[in-house]
Parts: C-alpha cells; structure tokens; sequence
C-alpha cells in the first residue's frame, strides 16, 4: 500500500518541522510506504526528517534534461542529490501548464536515469467524461509511457488516476467508479507484465471516504493533496487502508 502526501506549493521551513514532529508522535500502519512531495526549497529537509519516520520524500517535477539552459527548472540528477527517491510525473496541474504525454514519458527516462522512481499521474476532464471517453483517454495517457523500453520503464514505481474533476473539488469520483478505471489501467499494465505495479487513486481524498475507496480490489493506495498538508488527517488516511 502506497500512500502518498502531495503539498503542492504550500508549506516552508516551519510548517515542515511541524509536520514531521506530528507525524513522529503518531501511529504509522506497517506494510505501508510513505511518501511526501513538498516544494522543492524542503526537499532536502523533507528527506532528512522523513527518514526519522519512515517517510520517503519526492520531487513535485523534473525536467527530462540532466541539465542546461532551462531556466526554474530542475533535473532528475538535482532533486536525487537533494534527497529525493521518488519524482510525481505528469499531475494534471503540471499538464495544464503544458506538459505533454511524451514529456512524461521523457521524464520517466530521466527519473531512470538518476535512479528515482516515477510516480506517473494520468487523469481526465470533465467534458472527456461527458462524452464517455475517459477510459479512452486516460488509457492513451498511459501509452506513451509504456511505449519506453525497458531500463526506463523499469523506473515507473506506481501509476496515480486522478480524474480533474475531483482534485480540489471536494468531489470525489465513487468507489465504483474510481474502482473501474483501476481495473482497466490494472488490464492494460497486466497485457506488458506490469500487472502489479502499485495504482493510486487521487482526487479530493479525506479521512472519511479514504475506506472506501482503498478497499476497491485495485486501488492499491492514494496520493492525496489538500487533506496531505494536515498530518493528523493524513494519517488518518493511512489507517483507513488498514481498517
Ligand atoms: C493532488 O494534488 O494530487 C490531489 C489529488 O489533490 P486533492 O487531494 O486536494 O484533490
């Protein structure tokens, strides 16, 4: 069970000490990985005081290049230095900024490159769920990574369905919703061996609807936003997979 804090460009040196010190003071699930994306400025504080409890950090973003003129951005080889073993890839906030399937996938193939592993994002809009095409999509999302050949695809650690409609929204895809595009990413992974790499649901996740939503056959964690940036119900989250 993978479960996953994404704070988005929220928190500094202060929010973090805190956040660390809640989470030593607070019961942890076993057979469960913990990971924290902060913004990049705590990434190397986020490394150090999450190995205190057992919480791995991770970049927010890297850019597919080891380095060069590409001003703001950050390469896989940086974030690793600063601490990171893991690196999100493809959160639609990021997409919405531009990024294509293909810079995932170039992504991924740096993540590989600096040993981290990559937790890709895929996700639809509203409209595209409208029209009925969400499984669609979000299946072509997933293409162009598993189109990379092996020694990148071998970085790819877990792959996070966020529908955008429900990040940040309060609303929440159903269980049995979220359950069936699961089981199709899950059908597609299977078809190339990958059938048990870790799938996490994402989007509006709380304390209260995280049982749920984790006792789907293939939701096999969560990467949570807004509810990660409170240890307490983070936590809480963590211990609705075990309940
Ligand atoms: C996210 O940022 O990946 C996310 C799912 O956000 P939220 O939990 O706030 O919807």
């Amino acid at each position: 069970m993978l479960i996953a804090a994404n704070w988005k460009m929220h928190g500094d040196r202060a929010f973090l000490t805190a956040y660390f010190e809640g989470a030593a003071a607070l019961c942890w699930p076993e057979a469960q990985t913990h990971l924290v994306f902060p913004p990049a400025t705590l990434l190397e504080r986020a490394a150090e005081a999450g190995t205190a409890v057992g919480m791995v950090a991770g970049a927010q973003a890297i850019h597919p290049a080891r380095d060069g003129a590409h001003t703001g951005c950050l390469s896989a080889e940086q974030v690793a230095e600063a601490g990171a073993r893991w690196a999100l890839l493809g959160h639609s906030e990021r997409r919405a900024q531009g990024e294509t399937d293909l810079d995932v996938a170039a992504q991924l193939e740096a993540a590989a490159r600096a040993g981290l592993r990559g937790l890709v994002c895929v996700g639809e809009g509203l409209a595209v769920r409208e029209e009925g095409e969400a499984e669609a999509y979000v299946l072509g999302q997933l293409a162009a990574v598993l189109a990379l050949p092996a020694p990148a695809l071998d970085a790819l650690g877990a792959i996070a369905y966020e529908p955008i409609w429900a990040i940040g929204t309060g609303r929440t895809a159903t269980p049995e919703l979220a359950q069936a595009m699961h089981r199709a990413l899950r059908e597609r992974l299977e078809a190339v061996g990958l059938g048990g790499l870790p799938l996490l649901y994402g989007g509006s996740v709380k304390p209260d609807n995280a049982k749920a939503l984790l006792s789907q056959p293939d939701i096999d964690g969560v990467l949570v936003g807004g509810a990660s940036l409170d240890i307490t119900a983070f936590n809480a989250i963590a211990r609705a997979a075990n309940e």
